[in-house]
């Protein structure tokens, strides 16, 4: 299967870095695998929203040495905030925390495609990477419905890696949604 939005076009068959003892079936994937840790903490992190009722929906950010530098959950219904997305939440920590609003060479990773503002923030942000699970047809802006993070009329364009723990991302989407 020929995945359009992956990076990478690289055959994990033949990848040298590959890990035997971890991929013992051989068809680990060396684009995404790299991110399953950082996603598993959005993955905490977004079921942290679902007390206030928000739909669960988190990320994390990572400095250049994939050092954690910030996470946050989405936060709309808990502090009446529009624009108190999860991406939005992190990267203002992240930024914080570097003393600076560029974040050069850091890594976004969240739990659902950014939505239009959210994929704005981060070009804004100049973060190096977006990273995220669950695909948004409806709403997602980094590939989805639209593609904001790559169009090459913007003079930054962070690389794009998606469907990292996409099932586990979604999954989490569905039983909030069936719970409600
Ligand atoms: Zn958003």
């Amino acid at each position: 299967m020929t995945d359009p939005y992956a990076t990478s076009t690289h055959d994990p068959g033949s990848d040298p870095g590959r890990d035997p003892a971890r991929d013992p079936g051989g068809v680990g994937d060396p684009v995404r695998d790299p991110w399953r840790s950082s996603m598993r903490l959005a993955l905490r992190e977004a079921a942290r929203a679902v007390p206030a009722g928000d739909v669960p929906v988190g990320a994390v950010v990572l400095g250049p040495d994939g050092e954690l530098l910030a996470t946050g959950y989405n936060e709309r219904e808990a502090t009446g905030d529009p624009t108190a997305h999860a991406e939005v939440l992190a990267l203002r920590r992240a930024a914080a925390e570097l003393g600076e609003w560029r974040l050069p060479g850091c890594t976004l990773v969240v739990t659902l495609e950014p939505c239009v503002m959210c994929a704005g923030a981060l070009v804004q942000a100049r973060v190096a990477r977006v990273v995220y699970g669950a695909g948004d047809e409806k709403a997602g802006a980094a590939g989805s419905l639209w593609d904001l993070v790559r169009d090459r009329r913007l003079n930054h364009r962070p690389e794009v890696i998606r469907g990292v723990l996409a099932e586990e991302c979604a999954r989490q989407l569905t039983d909030f949604f069936r719970d409600l």
